[in-house]
C-alpha cells in the first residue's frame, strides 16, 4: 500500500497519518515536517528554507523531489505521502520515480473541507513540542500544555490567520491542479473531512480495506 493523502491546509493529514501509522505497517512521509526539522537545524539550507515555508509559500518542484526521493529509497515498507505532491510536476515526478523504483501508489485519498472552516481550524492548531501531538484549542483560552503528555505546546510560524488565507490560496492555485491529475486514475477517492478524526478514520479505513 502506497497512500497519498490529500487535502487543504488544516484538513487533518497529520492527524489521519498519526492513526494510520498506528492500525498499518507504513512508513509516513510529511514532506512539512522534513521541512521544520530541516530549519530547526540551522543548516544553510534550513535558513533558505524557512524564509519560504515561513511565509506559506511552496518550495521549488527540484529540490523536494530530491529530498523525497531520498526518504522513499530509505524505506521498503508501504508509504504515507503527506503534503505530497503539492504541484502537478510534483505529481509527475514522483509517478515517474515510483516506477523506476517498482513501486505503485495504490490510493489518492482527498480529505475534504470546507473553505470557511480551513482558516478558523489552522488558527486554534497547537503542536505539542515533546510527542508530536496536534490538538485544538479554544482561542479565547488556549490550553497552556499538552493534554496528552504535559509537553509545551507551540504555534507553527506559518499558522497565523493572514499566513493560512495565503496557503489556502497557494493550495487552490498550485495543489487544486494535482486533484484533476488523479481523479480519473481509479485510485482517487474523497473522504468527508468535517466529521470528527475517528470517523473520518474510519471512513479512510473502509477505503483501505476494500
Ligand atoms: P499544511 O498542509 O497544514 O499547509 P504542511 O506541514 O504539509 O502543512 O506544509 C507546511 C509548508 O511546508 C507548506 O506551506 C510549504 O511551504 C512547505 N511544503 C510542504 N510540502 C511541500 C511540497 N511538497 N512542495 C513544496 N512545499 C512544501
Amino acid at each position: 500500500m502506497n497512500i497519498i493523502l490529500m487535502g487543504c491546509p488544516g484538513a487533518g493529514k497529520g492527524t489521519q497519518s498519526a492513526k494510520l501509522l498506528q492500525a498499518f505497517p507504513l512508513h509516513h512521509i510529511s514532506t512539512g515536517d522534513v521541512l521544520r526539522a530541516e530549519i530547526a537545524s540551522g543548516s544553510p539550507l534550513g535558513k533558505q528554507l524557512g524564509e519560504i515555508v515561513n511565509k506559506g509559500n511552496l518550495v521549488p518542484d527540484e529540490l523536494m523531489v530530491e529530498m523525497l526521493e531520498k526518504i522513499v529509497k530509505s524505506t521498503d515498507k508501504g508509504i504515507i505521502f503527506d503534503g505530497f505532491p503539492r504541484t502537478v510536476p510534483q505529481a509527475e515526478a514522483l509517478d515517474t520515480m515510483m516506477q523506476r523504483l517498482h513501486r505503485e501508489i495504490t490510493h489518492v485519498i482527498m480529505i475534504d473541507l470546507p473553505a470557511q472552516e480551513v482558516v478558523n481550524r489552522i488558527c486554534s492548531r497547537r503542536q505539542c513540542k515533546k510527542c508530536g501531538a496536534i490538538l485544538r484549542v479554544d482561542i479565547k483560552n488556549p490550553l497552556e500544555k499538552c493534554s496528552a503528555c504535559g509537553g509545551e505546546l507551540y504555534t507553527r510560524p506559518d499558522d497565523t490567520p493572514e499566513r493560512a488565507t495565503h496557503r489556502l490560496e497557494v493550495y487552490r492555485n498550485s495543489t487544486l491542479p494535482v486533484k484533476n491529475y488523479y481523479q480519473n486514475s481509479g485510485k482517487y477517492v474523497e473522504v468527508n473531512g468535517n466529521q470528527t478524526p475517528e470517523k473520518v478514520f474510519e471512513d479512510i479505513t473502509k477505503i483501505l480495506e476494500k
